[in-house]
């Protein structure tokens, strides 16, 4: 084991506080392709870009078009939680992880059994009524043609995830800021800290051990204690 790996292992068996942060490069290992990618292909099929369809104006001004592009790029089948995912579910029944804070909204944490999941976008497993609130199971956007109604009041179901132009929800941030502002041990890994202001948390924590873990090169890695450019789950099956 190389010697970056090693403190990263050291710190995880020293703490019974650690905090986990993290973004797309989780889920991309799982087979889930980041929606932000914009290639060749996806220019030929959309006729705007991804941070405009997933915007609130565009949702309730083209909810077909909007439906369309969550069916073909949010909803991935037979996605399966990774390495990084079961780690730290593990760490947590072990009482060493306080909380795992993501930008993910595909629900992989709970599914490899993380319990405290602070999901700062939301998930596309929960839907809700736009008009009267009435909550509904995924699958209802997921295989439905053209906008998904609600039974009660006849209002357009929107996805549970934060769009773009919403504010994120403040109990949420809340509940961050003081996991990450209290943690001993912060690990923040598949994320290039490009989203704001999900990023901007990290600014809260206090102590010596942060640890990023992602592919490529990120603004933070200079604040980082520990800067580690690898594959998430490849480290996370080594500690
Ligand atoms: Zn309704």
């Amino acid at each position: 084991m190389d010697e970056k790996l090693a403190k990263l292992k050291k710190w995880i068996d020293e703490s019974d506080n650690i905090v986990f942060f993290g973004g797309a490069g989780v889920s991309t290992e799982s087979g889930i392709p980041d929606f932000r990618s914009v290639d060749g292909l996806y220019n030929q099929e959309w006729k705007y870009p991804p941070e405009t369809i997933l915007s609130r104006t565009f949702f309730d001004r083209n909810p077909e078009e909007y439906y369309r592009f969550h069916q073909a790029k949010l909803v991935v089948e037979g996605a399966k939680t990774n390495r990084a995912h079961l780690r730290l579910a593990e760490l947590e029944r072990e009482g060493k992880l306080k909380a795992v804070v993501t930008q993910n909204i595909d629900g992989l944490h709970q599914a490899a059994g993380s319990k405290n999941v602070l999901e700062l976008h939301g998930s596309i497993l929960r839907a809700y009524c736009t008009r009267c609130g009435r909550p509904y199971p995924a699958d209802r956007m997921n295989h439905c043609d053209g906008v998904p109604r609600c039974e009660s009041c006849g209002g357009v179901i929107r996805p549970d995830i934060v769009l773009y132009e919403e504010p994120l929800d403040h109990n949420i941030i809340e509940r961050s800021v003081r996991a990450i502002r209290s943690a001993d041990v912060l690990i923040i890994g598949g994320t290039s800290l490009g989203v704001y202001p999900a990023a901007g948390l990290i600014n809260y924590y206090r102590g010596d051990k942060m640890a990023l873990v992602n592919l490529s090169e990120t603004p933070f890695d200079r604040y980082a204690d520990l800067v580690i450019h690898e594959k998430i789950g490849s480290v996370f099956s080594q500690v």
